[in-house]
């Protein structure tokens, strides 16, 4: 075993980017550490002990690096639920790199991609002697368009003091950094508009033929994740690149060995979007738009160009209010829609298709006319698809969010999907996630993703629930279906909270549902109160770490990503059994799948969906080994319904309580 490395290595953004320079002169070549195993690091006297004083020998966390390992090593796929705690970022980290192979690391969101790479890839790095190649790659509107920050300074894009403000930043920027990468603007607003104007989306871009191609910020993340081993995605973007990875020159991620996906719960979802089709209202207004500004930029505006915008937006206007204006439906009824409306949907191909044939005949301006003849043509392909493909394996469903009306088409069953374009092409795929089995066993995730033969572990978290969390569910509280239900339950809550002094998350399955019961309480308890909606999500988590006692109230968005370790967050009281809303279009229709399979809906989807989001819900409370909380479910079906044997089956091994007395108590210890 090598000798235990050197500790001061542990400062590291320099590692980091000596290993992109590294990568740089070494250009496709991969660099093999010398032969160590998952133990030489997660043995009792392996390298992490040696390297980090806090560092605690966990066996699950050795077990689950030595599946990995394995399974890249023998191609095969594997499936791994690491129970809170385990400290699974390592381990699939550490063996990853050890593979020697290309491996995609795909992690929920953005926020947990940031913390690998800047947290626990350095951390990584201080063990190895020799850079390691690591990359990450977000969506291209992460990235500034340097091509825009030069026609801005030229040509009058930008409004008012706060755009013109945030292009100085921008420009300046622009010169030294080199990523691009917007995360680096730590002073400017999440809601720059300037920068909404200059980011690299694909919608303007002309790719090879720009003249700031070679110095693009894109071209330069390919450019590194071509001389990297590990590259890390987040799922949207691992999804995006491999719905178009038919067409090489659509693909985002170079060729790759093996993925690993961290939070793969969420995966069916987000696979569902990139395999479907949306088009909204608001992707022909952009288009709109854009045409007009770059038309009279480039000169190439004419009266009968306008007269085509003018049409495209009547046109658009009156077919997008066909549709039901209020939250997400189900869209079956192709043929009365088109029998009474026909006439509406053909003006708008024929406007868009008008556009294309008068943008492709301008000359000199290609570079321009391109891109947007490729969004009017998309448009046009997503409204066919949705009016007229008949395609019975999609559910066809229209949603209004704010000023959007989408049309959209999502996959019923992604498992041939990913069973066709996933499982059946990379030779190493990882699942792992904290939330993958239900009453044990892995048999609902493995047929909703469609992978067959797989590998299964279970590894149980390190944390000791028995000592550290109560589960109280109230026996006394009417079933959440009647009307009398949200008054109790406030008042419950309301007790709950005395006892635990503040410090409470309390969770949702509605917006509605929490927006009553907080009018409830709002003057009658006398901590500080946060909810949804009054700020962003950030803000207010920001807000509830910084606040003694404060109580958050909120829904699903708050359910899972949000971590707060210690005694801050010491109760989550949740409303009712996560039950997805059975009339949710989607739901409904991946509901009415299982039965015409011969399946049971309820027990065989709803359930166990429930069930995985339960456990994600309750496992905000422990962080730590010295956290210790009560978790409140009020809804007491849990206990009083044959089902709920299957929630308390996949929750870890909680003490169970039905008395408030026992909450009391454990907080007065
Ligand atoms: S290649 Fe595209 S994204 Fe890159 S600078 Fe040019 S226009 Fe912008």
């Amino acid at each position: 075993m090598r000798p235990p490395p050197n500790r001061t290595k542990l400062r590291v953004p320099e590692t980091l980017r000596l290993s992109v320079s590294a990568i740089s002169q070494a250009e496709n070549r991969v660099h093999r550490p010398p032969k160590l195993t998952p133990r030489s690091f997660f043995g009792r006297n392996g390298l992490l002990a040696a390297a980090h004083p806090n560092y605690e020998y966990r066996e699950g966390q050795l077990q689950m690096a030595e599946a990995v390992a394995s399974a890249l090593e023998e191609r095969q796929h594997l499936i791994v639920e690491a129970g809170t705690g385990t400290g699974k970022t390592l381990a699939y980290l550490i063996p990853s790199i050890l593979s020697g192979k290309r491996v995609v690391i795909s992690t929920g969101t953005k926020n947990l991609q940031e913390q690998l790479y800047l947290k626990d890839v350095p951390f990584v790095q201080s063990l190895f002697e020799q850079p390691l190649s690591v990359c990450y790659m977000k969506g291209r509107a992460n990235y500034l368009c340097r091509q825009k920050v030069y026609d801005a300074e030229r040509e009058p894009m930008l409004a008012g003091l706060d755009e013109i403000n945030d292009f100085r930043i921008i420009r300046e920027w622009e010169k030294s950094t080199e990523t691009g990468d917007r995360s680096e603007l730590r002073e400017m607003a999440e809601t720059s508009t300037a920068w909404w104007k200059l980011d690299a989306r694909s919608d303007l871009c002309s790719g090879q033929k720009c003249k700031q191609f070679e110095r693009c910020f894109i071209t330069e993340m390919h450019r590194r994740a071509l001389q990297s081993n590990i590259i890390i995605v987040n799922h949207h973007l691992f999804f995006a690149d491999l719905a178009v990875r038919d067409q090489a020159f659509n693909a985002i991620l170079p060729e790759y060995s093996a993925v690993i996906f961290d939070e793969a719960h969420e995966i069916e979802d987000v696979a569902g979007q990139y395999f479907g089709m949306t088009v909204s209202n608001l992707q022909i207004q952009e288009l709109v738009k854009d045409t007009a500004a770059i038309s009279r930029r480039k000169l190439f505006a004419t009266p009968e160009l306008d007269r085509n915008l003018i049409q495209i937006t009547d046109r658009a206007e009156e077919f997008f209010r066909l549709f039901p204006q209020e939250g997400r439906q189900s869209f079956s009824d192709h043929d009365r829609f088109l029998g009474q409306h026909e006439e509406t949907y053909r003006e708008i191909l024929f406007v868009l298709d008008a556009l294309c044939t008068r943008l492709e005949l301008i000359e000199g301006v290609v570079d321009e006319t391109l891109p947007l003849v490729r969004r009017a043509r998309t448009i046009q392909q997503g409204l066919r698809f949705f009016m007229q493909s008949g395609d019975a394996t999609y559910v066809y469903w229209t949603e209004r969010r704010g000023r959007g009306m989408y049309l959209q088409t999502t996959p019923i069953d992604v498992s041939q999907v990913l069973a066709a374009n996933l499982f059946g092409r990379v030779e190493t795929v990882v699942l792992t996630s904290a939330t993958l089995a239900v009453a044990g066993q892995f048999d609902y995730a493995l047929g909703r993703l469609g992978l067959e033969h797989a590998r299964t572990l279970r590894v149980e978290s390190p944390y000791d629930y028995q000592k550290q969390v109560v589960l109280y569910v109230p026996p006394h509280l009417p079933d959440p279906r009647r009307a009398d239900f949200t008054r109790r339950a406030a008042h419950e809550i309301e007790q709950v909270i005395q006892a635990s002094s503040g410090r409470a998350f309390v969770l949702f399955t509605s917006y509605h549902q929490m927006r009553q019961t907080y009018e409830l309480l709002r003057d009658r308890l006398e901590y500080p109160l946060l909810i949804q909606g009054s700020a962003p999500r950030t803000a207010l988590i920001e807000a509830f770490r910084e606040t003694k006692g404060a109580v958050l109230f909120g829904t699903s968005s708050f359910w899972q990503g949000v971590d707060v370790q210690g005694e801050q967050l010491s109760c989550v009281i949740i409303d009712r059994l996560p039950f997805a809303v059975p009339t949710d279009p989607i739901v409904a229709a991946r509901s009415e799948a299982v039965r015409q399979n011969g399946g049971n809906a309820f027990y065989d989807y709803q359930i166990p969906q429930a069930a995985l989001a339960l456990k994600q819900g309750f496992g905000r409370l422990i962080r730590g080994t010295a956290d210790r909380g009560v978790l409140v479910l009020l809804d007491n079906r849990i206990k009083r319904l044959p089902y709920g044997r299957v929630f308390f089956d996949s929750l870890p091994p909680y003490r169970f309580t039905d008395k408030l007395g026992d909450v009391q108590e454990f907080f007065d210890v």
